[in-house]
């Protein structure tokens, strides 16, 4: 796998942090960030980046620096957001399912807020009527993405309002003289196939001319990235190409030119990051080889979650023969990453690296079996910063409430 960070320096961090360990490799989010940019550049684009895959304020105050604009998923994430530095105008609250009152709190901090059901649209016409531009979400019915669980666009997702419900929304804008600024699809992860993403535009494209004041489309996340080798990602020109087209040959029916916003999560830090691991135990079982490392689904959830692939290399013996091993937590739970995976011969002690851990792992990490979140570490320039400690024993008590009996 082409990574960005060398077997060494990874060595070097873990010897000098610690393990279970997360690893994020700054200039790689900026040069997947430049791709996107690169890629639309003939385009009128904004990139958001969908927070919810790493929040660490330091990862956020680098992507504002790179010039991106963030989205979030709660009015948490949107205070994260303002902390690392981000002005309203260029964060993005995308809700889903929130109450109201969460609603209110994000247009009291001005940010610009995606609303996905017909009833918070409803409240908010009711109480800001024209004053505050907004955008909606909709459900498209398109199943893509990949795995189920991951999947947000299809007919029986949560998410967004169901374009079939169009005909009320209308009724709900011209009833509270809502200014609908954008509208906004969002269908799943792991889009490999650009189709996708342009049979999403032909759905909003139909309902475009309802809205008179529409100024962007928003066209969400999803963008694949390679978790191993030959594995294919989104080909991002492909997709720049045939969005300009289609946007095109679709003008806005209200002759503003149609800004087009994208929200992308995995794409600029799944592969920028690592999760390093120690080995245990080493446990042989008729068949099987476990390797029992020094963590489970408490810090990486994804393979138990959605069955996601994560590459796994053994760095501390590089050379060695290839055997086949089942990798596995040490929580009292299943809690495999992966089986009969070929490894260079594990010994105990020896470090395993997963790859493609910057999204969606220590942001889904927990305290389950009472054990610690991984510290993290941010490389940039070179340097390894330290930027979230490792927790210790009183951060489990912390917000314990402890009577005596
Ligand atoms: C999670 C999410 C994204 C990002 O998805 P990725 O697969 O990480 O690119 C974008 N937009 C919305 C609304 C999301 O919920």
């Amino acid at each position: 796998m082409p990574q960005s960070l060398s077997h060494s320096a990874l060595i070097d961090i873990a010897n000098t942090f610690g393990t279970p360990l997360y690893v994020y490799h700054a200039e790689k989010i900026k040069s997947q960030y430049e791709k996107l940019v690169n890629a639309f550049s003939n385009s009128d684009v904004v990139f958001f980046y969908a927070c919810k895959a790493l929040t660490n304020v330091n990862v956020l105050r680098y992507v504002r620096s790179i010039g991106a604009s963030v989205d979030c998923s709660s009015v948490n994430e949107v205070k994260l957001a303002m902390h690392a530095g981000f002005t309203p105008t260029n964060i993005l609250y995308t809700s889903n399912g929130i109450s109201f009152e969460e609603i209110e709190e994000a247009a009291s901090l001005g940010v610009n807020i995606n609303i996905d059901s017909l009833s918070n649209l409803e409240k908010f016409g009711r109480k800001y009527g024209h004053s505050y531009p907004v955008s909606v979400r909709l459900r498209p019915n398109i199943m893509a993405g990949g795995h189920l669980k991951i999947s947000t666009g299809h007919d029986k997702s949560k998410f967004g309002i169901p374009v079939e419900q169009v005909g009320d929304l209308v009724t709900l804008v011209k009833e509270h003289n809502l200014f609908i600024r954008g509208l906004h699809i969002h269908t799943g992860s792991e889009i490999k196939d650009v189709d996708v993403f342009l049979k999403g535009i032909e759905v909003l494209f139909e309902i475009t001319p309802m809205f008179n004041e529409l100024e962007f489309i928003d066209l969400g996340g999803g963008f694949k990235v390679p978790y191993k080798e030959g594995d294919e990602e989104t080909d991002i020109n492909l997709l720049a190409t045939k969005v300009a087209e289609a946007f095109a040959s679709h003008p806005n029916p209200n002759n503003r030119p149609l800004q087009i916003w994208f929200e992308p999560g995995k794409y600029l830090v799944s592969q920028a990051g690592y999760f390093i691991t120690k080995v245990n135990v080493i446990k042989q079982t008729g068949s099987t080889i476990f390797a029992s490392v020094n963590s489970g689904f408490n810090h990486l959830i994804r393979p138990m979650f959605y069955d996601s692939y994560h590459h796994i290399e053994n760095i501390s013996n590089l050379g060695g023969a290839l055997k086949k091993y089942s990798v596995v937590g040490n929580i009292c739970e299943t809690d495999s990453f992966a089986w009969d995976r070929n490894l260079n011969e594990v010994s105990e002690g020896d470090y395993l690296v997963f790859y493609n851990a910057g999204a969606y792992g220590f942001e889904m990490s927990s305290n389950y079996n009472s054990r610690f979140k991984p510290a993290e570490v941010l490389v940039k320039d070179g340097v390894p910063h330290l930027i979230r400690q490792r927790e210790e024993f009183n951060d489990l008590l912390r917000n314990q409430v402890e009577l005596s009996f």
